[in-house]
């Protein structure tokens, strides 16, 4: 089995404990490699590591520009080895090949969109209110920071956050997933090792949420942490940054709406609802786990949906003909069955699937049959809490304004679709609709230019596009006295007089 080291200081080193924890396959189910078990005394030394490679070392004496190119060089490293990190992520989470290799490849263009934008942030002059003043601001990074990942696309999450935080001149210590540990680490040999980042600059600690995550998010001299995972977690996370006065970003959870007009294209629309619900087995925080459908198509839309969604081959996320892969982890398994038995004793109609896949039916370990629930009502439970998994709730709508009421009776605000071809509902619904992002005739799309993130309890903050750098930044205001001669009263400020 393979045993895999951590990174902290620019040195590949076991846990302080010794101890290791086994990571699984989710498709056969069997471990197949041990990672470092880190704790509090890891953390520590990461985070004093990330501190010192902030205030002195080649990291800060380093241009932007420098910067820039060696996130380039990171770019490139990251397409060099796409296939491999796409594999490594398929063993550790189960999703498909297909999505993952996509991922990967894409990735790359994060490195070189940030790389780009690092020798272009700029504070500004500012014409102050005073005579004889030069004023103008600084953007400063916040500091060493702390990011925190789920399992469910490991490496890109990560590079949402690396990619803008190292642009902006910060070092990290990055905690991935007790789930999938092991691409951030093949990451830091292929990619960060390989580009020559300097020690200290992007330190990992593996090892679970509570004994490593907290020491890291509670330390003295981390300046922001960077969180995405669920609610629950998101809001602990928060409170024990605020004791510190931490800069926080939060990426959390959803039950994201996709609302299918009647004057959609339907098969077009169906293959939205589709790829919305179990593109990832569902294990996306901006599943359209709410499919809302206008009442007058209501049966025809189910009837075709079912029809598509009963055609999915399920199997081995290894093979790219595989269309629906198991569930990553045991827990989420149980969790996911749990919520198709409280759907049915809410009394929604099991119209697709509702329970495990047979191997006989492409399954095997912790897979769950593509699930779909009519007649359900936006005040059950498995219309107001999020599943993460491949089961979906249909909810009949009258018009645009039930719609509107619908989509928003609810405590999150991540993804949200729309499909008709009216430009003024369009516009409308999005402008209605309280989610961080609105895709009309489309889902699922992202993109490193556009700003991602969550309305509500989905979220503090945005990731990706050049707004994704301020989060890492701090505005330092200089103001310049270039008056001849002093004179006055020493304890009236003559400037401040009139602040
Ligand atoms: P999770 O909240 O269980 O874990 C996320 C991370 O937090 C893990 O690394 C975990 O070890 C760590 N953690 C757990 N307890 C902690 C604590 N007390 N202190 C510090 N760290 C702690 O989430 P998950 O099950 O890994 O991921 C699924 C969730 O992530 C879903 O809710 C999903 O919607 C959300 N998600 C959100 C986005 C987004 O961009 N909004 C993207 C992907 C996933």
């Amino acid at each position: 089995m393979k045993r895999y080291q951590t990174y902290i200081d620019g040195k590949w080193t076991d846990a302080a404990s010794g101890k290791v924890f086994e990571t699984s396959d989710p498709y056969t189910g069997e471990p197949w490699a041990l990672v470092p078990e880190c704790d509090a005394r890891d953390a520590e030394l990461a985070c004093n590591a990330a501190a010192r490679a902030f205030e002195s070392g080649p990291w800060p004496a380093m241009t932007a520009t420098a910067r820039g190119r060696l996130l380039r060089k990171m770019g490139d490293l990251i397409a060099k080895h796409a296939k491999h990190l796409a594999e490594i992520e398929v063993r550790d989470n189960g999703k498909l090949i297909s999505e993952m290799y996509a991922q990967t490849q894409y990735l790359p263009e994060w490195y070189y969109y940030y790389g780009g934008l690092a020798d272009k942030i700029t504070g500004q002059t500012i014409p102050v209110d005073k005579p004889d003043h030069f004023c103008y601001t600084l953007k400063e990074p916040v500091g060493p920071c702390v990011f925190i990942t789920p399992w469910n696309s490991p490496l890109m999450l990560v590079g949402w956050k690396l990619a803008p935080a190292l642009a902006a001149g910060c070092t990290v210590v990055i905690k991935p997933s007790e789930f999938t540990s092991a691409s951030l680490l093949e990451f830091m040999k292929l990619v960060v090792e390989e580009a020559g980042v300097p020690p200290g600059v992007i330190n990992v600690v593996t090892g679970f949420g509570a004994v490593v995550g907290e020491p890291l998010v509670t330390h003295p001299k981390i300046a922001k942490v960077a969180f995405t995972g669920g609610t629950a977690t998101g809001a602990r996370v928060n409170e024990l940054a605020a004791r510190t006065f931490k800069k926080v970003s939060l990426e959390l959870g959803g039950k994201s709406p996709n609302i299918m007009f009647d004057d959609c294209i339907l098969d077009e629309a169906v293959n939205g609802a589709i790829s919305g619900i179990f593109a990832a087995t569902g294990q996306t925080c901006i599943a359209g786990s709410r499919l809302l459908v206008q009442e007058s198509i209501h049966d025809k839309f189910v009837e075709k949906l079912v029809e598509v969604a009963a055609s999915a081959k399920l199997g081995n996320p290894q093979l790219f003909e595989t269309q629906v892969g198991p569930v990553t982890t045991p827990p989420q398994y149980q969790k996911i069955l749990g919520y198709i038995d409280i759907a049915k004793g809410e009394g929604a109609k099991c119209v697709l699937g509702g329970g495990p896949a047979t191997a006989a039916e492409g399954g095997g370990k912790y897979f769950v049959k593509p699930t779909i629930f009519t007649g359900v009502n936006n005040k059950m439970r498995i219309a107001q809490e999020e599943v993460f998994g491949p089961v979906l709730s249909v909810i009949k709508f009258k018009d645009e304004a039930e719609a509107i009421q619908i989509a928003n009776d609810i405590a999150y605000g991540l993804g949200s679709g729309v499909w008709t071809q009216s430009v003024r509902r369009a516009t409308m619904m999005a402008q209605k609709i309280k989610a961080g992002t609105v895709w009309v005739n489309t889902y699922r799309a992202v993109s490193f230019t556009m700003p991602f993130g969550g309305y509500k309890a989905s979220g503090l903050g945005r990731e990706n596009g050049a707004e994704a750098i301020e989060g890492y930044l701090q505005t330092k205001s200089v103001w310049i006295n270039n008056a001849v001669g002093g004179g006055g009263n020493p304890f009236v400020m003559k400037t401040a007089s009139n602040s």
